[in-house]
Formats: C-alpha cells, sequence, structure tokens
C-alpha cells in the first residue's frame, strides 16, 4: 500500500511539473503579443522622502494583466522572460515608458526621479548603455533622472564584465540602486565596490523590525553603513505609521510602501503626488 501511495505522488509530482512546464511555455508564446497589445503596462509606486515629506520620486514596476488569468506576478514572468531571451524586450518597454513618465512629471512641475528594476542577466549585455543613452535622448531627460535598481549578484570584482558595465553607466550620469539589500550573500563586499548611489533595505527586514529587536538592529546598522558610505537609504515595504517613524528616527532617508500608496497606474500616482502636496500646503 505504502508503495502505491509513493507511486502516485511521483505520477502527482511528475504532472504538476509536466503542467508547470506547458503553463511557462504558453506565458511565453503569449509574452510577445502581450506587449505589443496593451496587456503589459508599467505601474508607478512613489517614493517618500523623509526630511522633505514630499514624493521624490517613483518606482515602475511591470505588470501583466492577462485578460482570461488575471493579474500574472512579475516574480512568474520575468523569471521565465529572463530564461527565454525576452528581458530586453520588457526592459525596453518599461524604460520607454518610465522615461516618459518622467518626462510629463517634469512638464507638471514635478521634479522627480524615477527607477527602473534591471535584472542581472540585461546587466550582462553589453548593448545595455546604448539602450538607454537612446531613449533618454528621444524624450529629452537628463541621465540625472533616472535610477537603475540592480539586485546583488555572487561575485563582483573590478575585473568582472558586470563591474565594467556599471562603471559605464555611472559616467552616462545615470545612478545605480542595490535593491533587496541584505537577502543577497555577497553583501559586505558588494557595497565596497557597487559605484550606487543609494541602497534600498529588502522589505523582510523592515517588516519584521516592529517586533523585532535583531531586525531593528540590523536595520540601524545598514542605515549607519550606507551613510558611511555617502550613499541614500530607502527603506521598502512600509505598511505601517510605526515603521515610518522607527525609521524616521534612524535617519532614514526616503521609503516606499503600502502606507504611502501601491504601485498605481500614472494617472493615480499624479493623484498622490498632486493630494499629498495638497495635504502639506493645506
Ligand atoms: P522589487 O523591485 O523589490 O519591488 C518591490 C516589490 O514589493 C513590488 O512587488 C511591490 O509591489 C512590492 N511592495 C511595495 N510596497 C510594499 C508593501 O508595503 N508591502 C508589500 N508586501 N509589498 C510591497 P512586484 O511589483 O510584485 O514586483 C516584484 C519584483 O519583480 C520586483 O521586486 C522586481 O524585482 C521585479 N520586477 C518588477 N518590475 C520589473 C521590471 O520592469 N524589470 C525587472 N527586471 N524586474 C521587475
Ligand atoms: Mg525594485
Ligand atoms: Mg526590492
Ligand atoms: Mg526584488
Amino acid at each position: 500500500a505504502e508503495e502505491a501511495v509513493r507511486n502516485d505522488e511521483l505520477v502527482y509530482k511528475f504532472d504538476s511539473r509536466k503542467h508547470e512546464a506547458q503553463w511557462e511555455i504558453s506565458l511565453l508564446t503569449q509574452l510577445d503579443r502581450a506587449i505589443d497589445n496593451g496587456e503589459v503596462w508599467v505601474a508607478y509606486q512613489p517614493k517618500l522622502d523623509l526630511t522633505s515629506n514630499r514624493v521624490s520620486g517613483a518606482e515602475a514596476l511591470v505588470r501583466w494583466t492577462h485578460p482570461e488569468r488575471g493579474p500574472i506576478s512579475p516574480d512568474k514572468f520575468i523569471r521565465i522572460a529572463e530564461e527565454f531571451h525576452r528581458i530586453e524586450r520588457i526592459t525596453r518597454f518599461v524604460i520607454n515608458d518610465a522615461v516618459r513618465t518622467a518626462v510629463e512629471l517634469r512638464r507638471q512641475g514635478f521634479d522627480m526621479t524615477i527607477s527602473v528594476n534591471i535584472s542581472a542577466q540585461l546587466l550582462r549585455n553589453p548593448g545595455l548603455p546604448d539602450m538607454i543613452a537612446e531613449i533618454l535622448a528621444i524624450y529629452g531627460l537628463p541621465a540625472e533622472m533616472l535610477i537603475l535598481e540592480i539586485t546583488e549578484t555572487d561575485r563582483l570584482d573590478r575585473s568582472s564584465r558586470t563591474f565594467q558595465m556599471l562603471q559605464k553607466l555611472v559616467q552616462s550620469g545615470i545612478r545605480l540602486s542595490i535593491d533587496d539589500f541584505g537577502t543577497g550573500n555577497a553583501t559586505i563586499d558588494y557595497l565596497r565596490y557597487v559605484p550606487a548611489a543609494e541602497v534600498k533595505i529588502d522589505k523582510v527586514f523592515i517588516q519584521a523590525m516592529e517586533g523585532n529587536k535583531e531586525d531593528l538592529l540590523l536595520v540601524q546598522s545598514i542605515i549607519e553603513m550606507a551613510h558611511s558610505q555617502d550613499r541614500t537609504v530607502v527603506a521598502e515595504g512600509v505598511e505601517t505609521q510605526a515603521a515610518l517613524e522607527i525609521l524616521r528616527a534612524m535617519q532614514c532617508d526616503a521609503i516606499q510602501g503600502y502606507y504611502v500608496s501601491r504601485p498605481v497606474p500614472f494617472r493615480d500616482l499624479l493623484t498622490q503626488i498632486v493630494g499629498r502636496e495638497a495635504r502639506q500646503i493645506g
């Protein structure tokens, strides 16, 4: 009987893996079309500067609203896009939307940076700096307004191709941000070498710190270390007023999170910003 159960399990595992693979392939074949027909779009999450109490920037987060399956998580389809060479196409789409948005915000009088997530794989693509420069030139956005969020890769020494790519991007005036800081494996070493102006503390630490002294101390030391290296610090995943106050007391520079706003379409981002400014004036 035990044998039979195990066989059933095996069959089940095989079936679900097969199912999973089929689902991934069907997603992939639909992804190209989805970009063209507007199912893929870009949401923006404001970044609140804790010193000025103003929205100082926004992060572009890609969205895929499938007509039958509903929203598909970027964690899922970005991984598939990386695996099947679609990441360049998606990133071009996102940067284009983000740069256009930044220009529109400036036209309306808002001096805001715009952040875009760049997958580690794309940093190995030598065409990246030209692709970005081209989009900035088309819309006439100064490179300083664009921030690229990168995640820690395993190793980074000065001779690596990725390091040279990062240098090149920074020389063009673009700023770099280390995303999900604290969850990678090359933390301290990475922080020493990466020419990044900003560090984003991963939301797992922010959400744990309210109830856990250890996490609180960790967040504090990340902030101090980043400041000692002249980098600004952004906390992600801030969901409560209490977290905001703790971070303010620890001199964290800026926050993002549901407490300020969820990622929203551009129109709603504008409402958010205007609403905040109005509340501050009134
Ligand atoms: P990320 O860059 O670390 O983005 C932060 C994620 O946390 C986003 O999830 C955001 O919606 C979510 N978030 C923001 N505030 C809160 C909060 O207060 N509480 C909680 N629980 N979550 C919050 P999302 O949009 O699902 O994106 C997941 C990841 O997918 C991103 O993590 C990023 O790594 C990747 N991603 C998104 N857009 C792109 C893109 O255009 N290109 C690439 N390469 N990756 C992208
Ligand atoms: Mg990010
Ligand atoms: Mg993050
Ligand atoms: Mg992430």
